[in-house]
């Protein structure tokens, strides 16, 4: 079966919450909520809403069943639904084995914000599709959601594309 294309459109002020959120952690994995619309071949993603990492172990993280339903109340009758996840990774965005096992379980998107060696933000998403992880391509919306993908990144994220 051939693969639906699908891109992720990640808003640029969700953006730089997520970075100002890994800025400020510590080491710690923070982690939270990917809010906007699902479409056909794009899911648009529009803001973030934090969670809190319900983990004491700094390598993982966890959001309690309260905060999901919370979050799942707070779009109730809004234009927008919970379309993925997102969590920082103090070194490289491949996803851990918990992670994988996570992703497949999920019909969201995992955003993952991480590091190369050399400092620079390497961030990856992944979908579940039929069974398999799939890596998907992500882009930063300079004006939200109905802004043409930038020919480069406004910002200095190392995306990978597959
Ligand atoms: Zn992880």
């Amino acid at each position: 079966m051939k693969h639906r294309s699908i891109h992720i459109g990640v808003a640029e002020g969700a953006v730089h919450a997520i970075r100002e959120l890994k800025a400020s952690s510590n080491g710690r994995e923070m982690c939270g909520f990917l809010l906007g619309r699902r479409g056909e071949s794009s899911i648009d993603v529009q803001t973030i809403r934090p969670a809190e990492n319900i983990y004491e172990a700094k390598e993982s993280f966890a959001i309690s069943e309260k905060e999901y339903a919370d979050a799942l109340e707070t779009c109730r009758g809004t234009a927008v639904q919970i379309v993925g996840i997102y969590h920082t990774h103090a070194d490289s965005a491949r996803p851990s084995e918990q992670d994988r096992r996570s992703i497949a379980l999920s019909s969201l998107v995992w955003l993952i914000a991480g590091q190369s060696g050399d400092g620079q933000q390497e961030w990856r998403c992944f979908l579940q599709d039929g069974g398999t992880i799939r890596e998907v391509p992500m882009t930063c919306e300079p004006t939200g959601v109905h802004a043409p993908a930038p020919a480069t990144p406004s910002l200095d994220l190392h995306i990978i594309r597959t």
